[in-house]
């Protein structure tokens, strides 16, 4: 056994090994059970200690409350402990390596947070007078600069929340600039390798999505985007192409495909959620990319959050420039200019309406613009090439084991694998994700995209130790010999060391329980009286 300085044991003994207790309390050591907070915050109690007001004038007329909202009360230390416990259940960036692919996890720099914390960033209310936030106009002008030097573009969206809502601000922009030539295209090219917000995005602008087909490595097939052109000759909107696209590839075709897709009165939409890969080595204004949203939290490091707060800037080009969405930033003679209504815009500006409330999230602009200064055009160069650099030693680390479906080419950011390797083992790609939890990983992007069969996309991302990479490797090595050690117990149960087992993700997701309802109070039959 072996014992610490003072001769106290540091192991458990041989019995100490096998023995799990139940506990009592259900909780694992420092894995505790944690009720909802209805569940035992008293709705009687009250934390507050103030005295009933006198004389008060309620002037809310009908509004005035009449039955209890059924806050719970907790004291301080009870409220606190509650999302403490519930905050250690949480996986996170900051607990572990996070190798979803394409919608990566990245660091978020802590230099950021302490930027958007400054009060003069930090307190502004969007309903300020412009006059008062010149140094916010400022920061949201600079950071736009950025973005369209980094992309090659004339112009970009600031307003967006998020890369899919971007993708909604670019195909707005696409639709306005059609119409403004009098022309109504129906139809948008999606590869069939694309995100699902592409299809989604171009249906909901009432487009007809049609699929073009990956040749045998995973790119988009010039034969058959030539094809489906011809066919639809002249009712073409444009294509929406994701570069590098989601199976880790660069699509070499890219200026051809834009020649064609241009040649035929369409515009290129380019899906940048992957912009983390090629940012300082190739510009999509460059490669003919008319419109490309940016994931501020895929390539510039603001924290992902359950779908927001995000920022999804979108970029156009010289052709797109003119349908920017209110409200925009304008460079006067006097400083900056924000203009926020129809009236207010120039001969030449059409915007095509206004996708937001407000301006943006500033937070996100503060960090993004934070994260670019702090690393400078060389730094961000590299993050992008330690970017490729991760995803290729996990690749190489991995693939006489794990089989890749498009052979052993370089990949960019991430490298996707398929589950062949999982065969006649009687463990599926879901047990295998599954048993990744065990070890204290979260899973890789599973079944996606659906161009492969049982796809598993890593994306480790520019942050990592090679440390942390190889502790990756050897430890999805161990999962997959297991597997084929016929260790199939290890996976069909998993997770076994989880808080929970598993879920019924499918029900979470369509029939969601987002608000909680008192239970119905107990029925009581009264005594009968003598
Ligand atoms: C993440 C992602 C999107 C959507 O971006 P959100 O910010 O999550 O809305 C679109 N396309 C691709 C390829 C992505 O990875």
């Amino acid at each position: 056994m072996s014992m610490n300085t003072q001769g106290r044991p540091t192991a458990p003994g041989e019995a100490g090994e096998r023995f799990r207790p139940k506990t009592f309390t259900g909780n694992r050591g420092l894995d505790m059970e944690e009720p909802l907070i209805f569940e035992f915050g008293g709705l009687e109690t009250s934390g507050v200690d103030l005295d009933e007001p006198d004389d008060l004038e309620f002037e809310l007329g009908s509004h005035k409350r009449t039955a209890s909202i059924n806050l719970p009360g907790l004291a301080e230390p009870e409220a606190m402990r509650h999302f403490v416990r519930l905050s250690r259940n949480n996986y996170a960036i900051d607990s572990g390596l996070y190798p979803l692919g394409s919608c990566t996890m990245k660091h978020n720099p802590r230099l950021n947070e302490k930027m958007a914390r400054l009060p003069g960033f930090g307190d502004i209310h969007p309903l300020q007078p412009v006059s008062t936030v010149p140094g916010a106009l400022e920061l949201i002008d600079e950071l736009a600069h950025w973005l369209m030097v980094m992309t090659g573009t004339e112009a970009v969206a600031m307003s967006p929340k998020a890369g899919a809502h971007g993708e909604l601000c670019g195909m707005m922009a696409i639709k306005a600039a059609h119409t403004a030539a009098g022309r109504s295209p129906e139809i948008v090219l999606v590869p069939e390798s694309a995100h699902g917000t592409n299809p989604a995005t171009a249906a909901l602008l009432g487009y007809k999505v049609v699929a073009i087909a990956a040749k045998d490595d995973g790119t988009v097939a010039l034969q058959a985007l030539k094809e489906t052109i011809a066919k639809h000759d002249g009712n073409i909107a444009g294509i929406m192409l994701t570069n590098p696209n989601t199976c880790g590839l660069f699509e070499r075709d890219i200026m051809e495909i834009a020649d064609l897709i241009h040649a035929a009165g369409g515009y290129f939409y380019c899906d940048g959620a992957n912009f983390n890969a090629i940012v300082g080595k190739a510009r999509p204004g460059d490669l003919g990319v008319d419109a490309m949203h940016i994931n501020l939290h895929k390539t510039f490091s603001t924290p992902h959050g359950g779908g927001g707060p995000g920022s999804g800037p979108v970029v156009l080009s010289e052709r797109l420039a003119p349908f920017a969405p209110l409200p925009f930033i304008r460079k006067t003679v006097d400083g900056l200019d924000l203009v926020e209504t129809e009236a207010a815009v120039y001969d030449g500006e059409r915007p095509f309406g206004r996708m937001t409330a407000f301006h943006g999230q500033m937070g996100m602009y503060v960090r993004a613009l934070a994260y670019m200064q702090s690393h400078g055009s060389d730094g961000l160069r590299q993050a992008s090439e330690d970017a490729v650099l991760n995803a290729n030693y996990v690749r190489v680390g991995l693939q006489d084991l794990m089989t890749l479906p498009y052979g052993e080419r370089p990949c960019m950011h991430e490298v996707l694998f398929d589950d062949s390797f999982l065969k006649n083992t009687g463990v599926t790609t879901l047990d295998f994700a599954k048993a990744m939890i065990d070890e204290g990983y979260h899973p890789m992007t599973m079944y996606f995209p659906l161009v492969v069969h049982g796809a598993m996309l890593i994306e480790p991302t520019e942050s990592e130790s090679r440390a942390s990479l190889d502790l990756f490797i050897a430890t999805m090595r161990d999962l997959v010999m297991s597997a084929q050690r016929g260790e199939s117990e290890r996976f069909s149960g998993a997770p076994y060391l989880a808080p929970r087992r598993r879920l019924d993700e499918t029900g979470a997701a369509r029939k969601p329980v987002l608000k909680w309802t008192m239970p119905e109070p107990a029925e009581v039959t009264p005594v009968a009286a003598e």
